[in-house]
């Protein structure tokens, strides 16, 4: 296996300049480093009219061979995967490359002899445990598309999934555990199979030793299933175009998009940006605390790292069991190098005593990641400061699950980093950013703003939406002329650099100006006694919009009109006055998305004062939430 890590500023100006002169010629040569049975025969084909992209047409390969085969005579010893559970008493397990290349070879044959072939979609609702990794794995390597809906799901949710990408298999766990909670996710899969006529089989791996319900030829256990299979499976030949699974994007903005990856421009997008982005050597740990049911677990807990040949980590648990310190208990105990989070995650233990940290010894850390939401200036510097000990560059990777990889980001210990700046784009991204009249701003030295597009196409970007390609047109391609409109907006200041100030729908036009809504929380949030706060529009009569904002205070602060005021003036020395809120509520917590994002779309409803509606909040974690902030909202 080829590295393809960029080693300088210098080396990367030079691959990304190549990339764009001649963008074929660059994945060419990023791609021959994989290991292909056959080699394709035509690099790139698009047309973002249609929209189509096609990559390394006529090659053939298998994820598989690349995440496992491969390393198999050089670093089939090393450990691919440690798991630590739920539980900091049970056992952790260490997989090495050749167990996890056994344990995926036996369980698709599990696979097969139950009826699924290449084509197929398989859904799976599974817990973090190593498991998860394999069912996964032996989909790609049978050629079965693989659904994976994160286990937090109701079981309406999972049932909407299955029959949207019309899955034949449902792979699950019986229980799961969740800091001092047990969920049974088998009793909520039975609910959804209700609903999901097309399901023939359902395999049950044992997480507990609870009794499980089982139905009569239908559900069958993980074990047993093994029992009966070949341990050999040879990779299925894939074209490079061939489906390799589908996946939910969270919801923040409306009814989940199934997103379809294929299986040769996935693999090399992720695994170069992977490399790239990360910069690991050879005996690093790595851990991407998502959860394998969001993109990131997806491309970089599983497939990026596999392909590379790192040890990743999965942690079966929850931040906060069995106490605040988890994570940090953890990257001591298994001396974890590399580091990737959410800022949800961060502000939520940036609240916490600062002795959670300071008990453990963080010095094996390397570099610290951040996806999901633009990262507010005070949890980057708590990260900073008291995770990374100011050692520890911090990389800030903008992408969402439609690119399939990371987009806009540093590379660590390369690119100079700077609070809130996602920087630049990796090789072969090429961003722009678009003004209200649909044009694209000219890249001059000048500061500027607007929303931000990609005009040519990247290896990893999403073919489709699972069975609604005019959706995907829609959404992506019909924004802008001949250009991928990702939904957010950008800010570029005058070297280049990239910052995300969110959602283009979280922009707010207030009295003619154009406001972001992350800058102002960034700003809300430097007050002493905010832990997190939301900002939204609402109609008004004569400025055409005014600003709300839903703000949490620590647990021992009070609310107050002093309070407000203090928060409206950290804004007005800022941003200036005019993004000033004209209503502030205190709230005790913010509806969000399981992944962990602000649902702004409710909080907006919420400040117009227009809640007989409220969309498709099935995606939502804690919507008792939605309620009480409604009980509390400040109408005139
Ligand atoms: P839906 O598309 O259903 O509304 P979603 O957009 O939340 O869901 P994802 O694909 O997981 O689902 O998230 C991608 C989005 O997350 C980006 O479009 C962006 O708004 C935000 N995001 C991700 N990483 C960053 C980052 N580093 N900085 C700022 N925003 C980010
Ligand atoms: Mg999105």
């Amino acid at each position: 296996m080829e590295n393809l890590q960029l080693r300088s500023f210098a080396d990367y100006k030079k691959a990304y300049k190549k990339s764009i002169k001649d963008p074929e010629a660059f994945w060419d040569e990023v791609a021959t480093t994989f290991t292909w049975q056959q080699k394709w025969d035509k690099t790139l084909e698009w047309d973002f009219k249609t929209p189509e992209v096609k990559w390394f047409q006529g090659g053939k390969l298998n994820i598989t061979e690349n995440c496992l085969d491969r390393h198999l005579e050089t670093l089939g010893n090393k450990t691919a995967i440690i798991w630590e559970p739920n539980d900091p008493d049970e056992e952790s397990r260490y997989i090495t490359y050749r167990q996890l290349f056994v344990k995926v070879s036996h369980f698709a044959n599990v696979l097969k002899n139950n009826g699924i072939k290449k084509g197929d979609r398989v859904c799976l609702y599974m817990p973090m445990i190593p498991e998860l990794a394999i069912a996964m794995l032996a989909c790609a390597r049978i050629g079965a598309v693989h659904s994976i809906v994160f286990a937090g799901f109701s079981s309406s949710a999972i049932a909407r999934r299955i029959n949207d990408s019309d899955c034949k298999m449902l792979i699950t766990a019986n229980e799961v555990y969740r800091g001092s909670k047990k969920v049974n996710l088998k009793e909520m899969c039975d609910k959804a199979l209700e609903e999901t006529p097309g399901v023939e089989t359902v395999i049950v791996y044992r997480r507990t030793v609870e009794p499980t319900p089982m139905k009569e030829g239908r559900d069958k256990f993980w074990f047993d299933e093994l029992q009966k299979a070949e341990k050999e499976c040879p990779a299925e030949v894939m074209d490079a175009e061939d489906m390799l699974f589908i996946l939910y994007t969270s919801g923040s903005t409306g009814k989940p998009k199934g997103m379809v990856h294929t299986v040769g421009g996935y693999m090399v997008g992720t695994t170069y940006s992977f490399q790239n982005v990360f910069q690991l050597e050879k005996d690093d740990v790595y851990w991407c605390t998502a959860d394998i049911g969001w993109i990131t677990g997806h491309s970089y807990i599983i497939y990026g790292p596999l392909a590379s040949g790192a040890t990743t980590v999965m942690f079966e648990g929850i931040p906060s069991y069995p106490d605040y310190g988890r994570f940090w208990d953890i990257v001591d105990k298994i001396k974890v190098t590399h580091f990737y989070t959410a800022p949800t995650a961060i502000r939520s233990l940036a609240k916490q005593p600062l002795n959670f940290v300071e008990n453990h010894d963080l010095s094996s850390l390397k570099v610290l990641g951040s996806v999901g939401e633009p990262i507010n200036e005070e949890a980057w510097h708590w990260y900073n400061d008291n995770v990374g000990k100011g050692n520890c560059p911090v990389v800030d990777t903008w992408w969402q699950t439609e690119t399939g990889a990371i987009m806009i980001s540093p590379l660590a210990g390369i690119t100079p980093t700077r609070p809130t700046f996602a920087t630049l784009p990796l090789p072969g991204v090429q961003p722009v950013l678009m003004n209200n009249e649909g044009e694209e701003i000219p890249n001059t030295t000048e500061p500027v703003e607007g929303r931000l597009a990609i005009k040519f196409p990247w290896p990893s970007i999403a073919r489709t939406i699972y069975g609604d390609h005019q959706r995907y047109k829609d959404v992506y391609f019909s924004t802008f002329e001949n250009k991928y409109f990702t939904g957010d907006g950008a800010y570029r200041d005058a070297t280049g650099n990239y910052r995300i100030t969110g959602r283009v729908d979280d922009i707010v036009i207030v009295s003619g100006h154009n406001l972001g809504t992350a800058a102002i929380e960034n700003a809300i949030d430097e007050h002493e006694h905010v832990v997190e706060s939301a900002v939204v529009g609402f109609p008004h009569d004569v400025k055409g919009n005014s600003l709300y904002a839903y703000v949490i205070l620590y647990d021992k602060v009070e609310p107050s009109e002093e309070l407000e005021k203090e928060i409206k003036d950290i804004v007005s020395q800022t941003l200036g006055p005019i993004a000033k809120p004209e209503k502030i509520q205190f709230v005790s917590g913010l509806p969000k998305t399981r992944s962990g994002k602000i649902m702004r779309r409710i909080l907006r409803k919420i400040a117009s004062n227009d809640t007989d509606n409220l969309g498709d909040t099935s995606t939502l974690l804690n919507p008792e939430i939605v309620d009480e902030i409604m009980a509390e909202a400040k109408h005139d």
